[in-house]
């Protein structure tokens, strides 16, 4: 294969669970891609050796402290590095056929709408942009004529059964949720979990953020957003099913009574590498699915009651306008809280709630206004987080906080 043959890629957030998975992909086939840019937040350390090891162009870290150690780890490699937010969006902006959008939370989002808008194919994964801006983000996409994948694991096994073409033949999507670590907890005991506890997911390993969001289902309603914009659907046409194997990924029932589903071992390669090959399929390392081996496939109705993050992601969606944004940005603060160890588990969707319940702004109309609103409603988030505390609310002893990108995230 030559050279000019090879599809060019960049990865924003290449330091991360996702963009480790990706990486995995580029590497066990480096005669089908060559790598344009990559991102971090502040692991430097991650990012000069991922450089090293794939050879991009150019070398963006957000954090700007981190630039001297980046610059120097780096020296003498003829890669070129900047650091910054800008720096970030100008590793999106480089030429590159494919772009992995993997930042976490809504940092991603102006990064993600650079690779937007000179037209590349996104492979999304950072739910977050489009649950705060998905209106505007999809017009985008229309307008620039890209091509937005879905990388989470749900939405890509939608995007893999649902016939764009017969739409009309199409009842509703059915997103799994594999629970997470306290599927079967009650609410008190909920109450008393430490942020180890909340990460350590029985099925996927992901990032800090994500993990927390899938053990209060906070991000199977942040998946229910993500899925109304990506497949054009309300609300009442995305249902929740419990399924604690995390096998089947998603399903689209069609009105003739057919309902289809993709399968697959719980491995973020296979859509990511979904998403790389596109239209085609490529060959991974994933461990095959033995259905027999598995034997038993179990679904159930999701708690709302134990879980009202997931009702409260509903709401938000079927409000409309801020509320997606108002709800995710409250989020982000609330499990910024729990991780740093000022708030406990179940209080996560209770600050979400007050938020939601206070805020009333106008819908943003451009993604400027998009990030002013979440800006403030991260500020009353915090104020109401640092009231809680100060207050006697604070969460259960714990001697496990994680120590998280204070303020950054
Ligand atoms: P991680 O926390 O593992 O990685 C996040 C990435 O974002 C890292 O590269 C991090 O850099 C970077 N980052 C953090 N803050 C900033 C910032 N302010 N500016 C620029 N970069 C920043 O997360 P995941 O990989 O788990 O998740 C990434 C996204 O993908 C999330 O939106 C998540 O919801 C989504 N997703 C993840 C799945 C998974 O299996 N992990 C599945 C489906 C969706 P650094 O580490 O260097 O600070």
């Amino acid at each position: 294969m030559q050279e000019s043959d090879r599809k060019t890629v960049s990865i924003l957030g290449a330091t991360g669970s996702i963009g480790g998975s990706t990486v995995d992909l580029l590497q066990a086939n480096p005669e089908r891609f060559a790598v344009a840019a990559l991102t971090g937040g502040r692991n430097a350390a991650r990012l000069a050796e991922l450089s090293l090891a794939l050879r991009p162009d150019f070398v963006a870290i957000a954090d700007p402290s981190r630039y001297g150690a980046l610059k120097e780890a780096l020296s003498g490699s003829g890669i070129e590095v900047a650091a910054g937010d800008e720096a970030v969006c100008e590793a999106a902006a480089r030429p590159a056929d494919w772009v992995m959008a993997a930042i976490v939370g809504c940092a991603g989002l102006l990064p993600t709408l650079t690779a937007v808008r000179r037209g590349a194919t996104v492979a999304l994964a950072n739910k977050e942009c489009l649950v705060s801006a998905g209106d505007i983000m999809m017009r985008e996409v229309a307008a620039a004529g890209a091509t937005l994948l879905p990388v989470d694991s749900e939405h890509n096994a939608i995007f893999q059964v649902f016939e764009q073409r017969r739409r009309d033949a199409i009842e509703k999507i059915v997103l799994t949720a594999s629970g997470g670590p306290f599927r079967d907890a009650s609410l008190t005991e909920m109450a008393g979990k430490s942020p180890a506890e909340a990460v350590a997911h029985p099925r996927w390993d992901m990032g800090a953020k994500i993990s927390v969001d899938s053990a209060t289902m906070m991000n199977k309603g942040l998946e229910v957003i993500e899925a109304a914009h990506l497949f054009a659907l309300t609300e009442d046409r995305i249902d929740v099913l419990v399924h604690p194997e995390s096998i089947v990924h998603s399903l689209v029932a069609y009105r003739d009574g057919s309902v289809l589903a993709q399968l697959g071992t719980p491995d973020m390669r296979t859509p990511i590498s979904y998403a790389l090959a596109w239209p085609e399929r490529m060959q991974t390392n994933v461990r095959p699915l033995d259905l027999s081996e598995i034997a038993t496939l179990t679904f159930s109705a999701p708690d709302t009651a134990r879980f009202p993050a997931l009702a409260l992601a509903r709401e938000a969606l079927r409000s409309g306008g801020a509320m997606p944004a108002v709800l995710n940005a409250a989020n982000e603060i609330a499990v910024e809280g729990f991780l740093s160890g000022n708030l406990g588990f179940t209080q996560i969707a209770e600050l979400v709630e007050d938020v939601m319940e206070a805020a009333d702004p106008s819908a943003p109309g451009s993604i400027d206004d998009v990030i002013e609103l979440d800006l403030e409603i991260r500020g009353a988030a915090a104020r109401r987080l640092a009231r809680r505390a100060t207050s006697g609310g604070s969460p259960p002893d714990t001697d496990s906080a994680i120590e998280i990108g204070a303020g950054r995230l």
